[in-house]
């Protein structure tokens, strides 16, 4: 039996490599520094592995920004828009195709990028045409594999997998299959392979996580042909195929099939799939049982794991047995040891997590207490420890709460329905705010200056008072409403300063989370997030946002927006408690949500907009499972906004995923407006609004606000046509695609009054 560790997270525990690659596009450190960097934390992460007792410790799962893009890089399918920057250094080339580059009269656009399956992981999408050729450009592979050996370590090489390479790919052109390219690109891969086996490499793990979706139609015909290939050329290699993020399901008789001598499954994310492998699997062939979880920070239940492996044990024996990570540990924060501020992270929610570092030494630990005889001291001290932690994780008053679980209980079917349909509440709401056509307003953010940010972080700190800070919100608050007002934005917003982000703020707010000071996960490049931490039963203990709305309404006569983030947006950007299922905790958290609502209503608020950006990307990797997952998802919505009035107008907020294929779904939502980002696809996102009639409001977004560029009233007007064109003129409203913190004010207002002026030119146009 071996353990096995698919990857292990490359930002550095104290976020390292972010740092010195930001040094360094800035200039202010070179190249060699900052190779230096990413060596030590390559070191530093093969050297902990190794003292754990891990038998196979990856090696190129480092990445200086991306592992799909080193691929592309290393097979050299850099797309032909890059040829300006070839003259470059292969580092500066690289940084280029991930970021863009303009400089020295070059100006080529960063690559596009896109989510990793179901993570928050985002990639550099490879671009693909018909006559696409490769050839060995960079052989990162080896590098990492003798960089490891050069300190020491033996490494297993781990490979991106080349149908799931492909399949990750888009076809920039028409004609041709990317699946089609495995043919030409199977000679270079077998070059990698070739040097890593000269080099002294016995196992190589190749990752190929599509096998848990549904695959395209010649996908399994491509599999069996590059991999049988590849095995006839190495017979002696060990090779590890590993999937991930799911079931085998029906693709589980083509993944024993195909020539490998190690199958890993993720047992995190599939439990049930064990029984079938099991029965499935060639004699010949050994299991990689995926039982410590890649993706979240809960300390893995020794018993539990232990029930599993035991299964496997008893079907194939511990000579035919790995124990694994569920995935690569990309997912999780480096280091627990880290978060020694009590105040943050009580000790006893302490003793419940466990972040890379401590996953890896739980593999250690189930191998030694699986293959059972001779427990040393420390096993079975830590054995004892787990149960214990275990235990209190389960009884723990901190995270049960019987008024929160019998609320979720008593959930019924009209807690997620409006008083009346639709028709009915929008000619009550036009009674009660008497809007104009194409009424204006933006998303909730407004721009976050230095100013803004240093006081939230001086309050923070504790050099500015309470009062005080309340005092200059205030001021940033009645500032933007009296220009709001002059500008003529018909529904205001107060304007968010008063948050950091806009699933922490709830979270801070909320019972039953938590925080880590270091608890960062690589997002895409150098930007990390850091989850916050549902560990127990969530409930508000008092209102969240209503002074900061009711204040801002009391400025004015005009609507003033209440801005909430929607229950299944605070699910998807947290680390979710795996002890009940996720439907649940949405629940608790759409409670929540909910009384905020009626809350904000009865302060005078007449419109609340509640925000979902990330609901697309909690659904499932495969199809079937998409109706579940809108079931509870779309219902969740529902309960946190249907406790109000007809009059009351509910907003929601939508952006940077393509919508096109859940559409009927955002319809059930049956929010009264929906605002969501267009402008970047030229309004085509409408085109399916309009095929399906969207039945009720809907706000396009006019113009990017990811660039500080100004729109035009031209163009913000030939938007608005497009949109008029599918969309029946008097459901429309107009607004920006998105928040506008990120922007500076300068070029905001430019922004917002070319929108207001294109929208009153519209009123004249089309009358009532
Ligand atoms: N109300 C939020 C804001 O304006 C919405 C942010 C988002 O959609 N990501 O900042
Ligand atoms: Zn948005």
């Amino acid at each position: 039996m071996k353990t096995n560790v698919l990857g292990y997270p490359r930002i550095g525990e104290k976020r390292e490599l972010k740092k010195a690659n930001e040094a360094f596009w800035a200039g202010e450190i070179t190249q060699e520094e900052l190779f230096a960097v990413a060596e030590k934390i390559r070191v530093h992460n093969w050297t902990l592995q190794k003292e754990a007792g891990i038998d196979l410790i990856p090696s190129n799962d480092f990445s200086f920004y991306d592992q799909v893009l080193d691929f592309s890089f290393s097979v050299n399918a850099i797309p032909e828009r890059f040829a300006p920057v070839s003259g470059l250094t292969e580092l500066e080339q690289y940084f280029a195709i991930a970021r863009g580059y303009q400089k020295n009269g070059i100006d080529v656009t960063a690559s596009e990028m896109t989510k990793w399956f179901d993570t928050n992981y985002h990639y550099i999408v490879p671009e693909f045409t018909k006559n696409q050729s490769f050839s060995l450009k960079t052989n990162k592979p080896l590098a990492e594999y003798l960089l490891a050996k050069k300190h020491g370590f033996e490494t297993k090489p781990v490979l991106l997998g080349i149908i799931t390479y492909l399949l990750l790919g888009k076809e920039k052109e028409t004609g041709f299959h990317r699946l089609e390219l495995a043919e030409r690109l199977l000679p270079v891969y077998i070059q990698i392979i070739e040097s890593l086996v000269a080099a002294g490499a016995k196992t190589i793990q190749i990752d190929e996580p599509y096998l848990v979706l549904d695959l395209p139609e010649k996908a399994a015909e491509a599999y069996q042909k590059v991999y049988g290939e590849i095995r006839a050329k190495f017979p002696n290699t060990e090779f590890i195929l590993t999937t991930y993020f799911g079931a085998l399901d029906n693709n589980t008789s083509l993944a024993v099939s195909l020539p490998f001598d190690v199958l890993h499954i993720d047992l995190v994310r599939a439990t049930a799939q064990l029984d079938n492998v099991l029965k499935a699997l060639p004699k010949e062939k050994k299991l990689s049982l995926g039982v410590v979880d890649g993706r979240n920070i809960w300390k893995n239940n020794y018993e539990h794991s232990l029930s599993v492996i035991q299964k496997a044990q008893e079907a194939i024996g511990n000579e035919r047995l790995l124990i694994a990570t569920s995935s690569s540990l990309l997912h999780t924060p480096c280091n627990l040891e880290n978060e020694n501020n009590e105040k943050v992270l009580t000790p006893e929610i302490k003793q419940w997590l466990a972040f890379a570092k401590q996953k890896v030494k739980e593999l250690s630990h189930l191998k030694a207490i699986a293959i059972g005889h001779d427990l040393s001291a420390e096993v079975k001290a830590a054995f004892e420890e787990n149960k214990k932690a275990a235990e209190n994780r389960k009884t723990s008053p901190l995270i049960h709460d019987t008024k929160v679980k019998e609320r979720v209980k008593g959930i019924t079917d009209n807690d997620s329905k409006r008083n009346s349909e639709f028709a009915t509440r929008q000619k009550v709401q036009e009674e009660a705010l008497k809007l104009p056509l194409f009424p204006t307003t933006t998303i909730g953010s407004f721009p976050q200056t230095q100013e803004v940010r240093s006081w939230r972080a001086n309050f923070k700190k504790g050099t500015l008072t309470e009062a005080d800070y309340d005092k200059l919100l205030e001021k940033e608050i009645e500032e933007s409403i009296r220009w709001q007002e002059q500008t003529g934005i018909d529904v205001l917003v107060h304007g968010e300063f008063e948050r950091n982000d806009m699933v922490e703020y709830f979270g801070e707010l909320l019972n039953g989370y938590t925080f880590s000071k270091f608890g960062w996960v690589q997002s895409y490049g150098s930007r990390c997030v850091k989850p916050p931490i549902i560990f127990g039963d969530v409930s508000r203990p008092e209102p969240m946002t209503v002074r900061w709305s009711k204040f801002a309404q009391s400025l004015t006569k005009l609507p003033v927006k209440g801005m909430l983030t929607g229950p299944v947006t605070i699910l998807q950007w947290s680390f979710v408690r795996d002890d009940q299922p996720r439907w649940e905790t949405c629940y608790q958290i759409a409670l929540a949500i909910r009384d905020e609502v009626v809350d904000l209503e009865k302060a005078g608020i007449k419109v609340i907009q509640i925000d979902e950006p990330a609901i697309r990307e909690g659904l499932p990797l495969r199809r079937n499972e998409w109706k579940n997952y809108f079931d509870w998802a779309i219902k969740a919505f529902r309960i946190s906004a249907s406790g109000v009035e007809d009059q009351t107008q509910i907003h929601t907020h939508m952006c940077y995923s393509e919508f096109n294929d859940m559409i009927e779904a955002i319809a059930d939502m049956d929010a009264d407006v929906i605002t969501i980002e267009c402008s970047r696809s030229q309004m085509e996102l409408l085109d399916v609004f309009a095929d399906f009639k969207y039945p009720n409001e809907i706000g396009p977004g006019v113009y990017d606000i990811h660039s500080p560029r100004v729109p035009s009233e031209e163009e913000i007007y030939h938007l608005m046509k497009k949109a008029i064109a599918v969309v029946p003129f008097r459901n429309l409203w107009v607004n920006p695609d998105c928040g506008l913190k990120t922007r500076h004010w300068e070029e905001t207002k430019l922004a917002l009054e070319a929108m207001v002026k294109t929208a009153q030119k519209l009123r004249e146009e089309y009358k009532k």
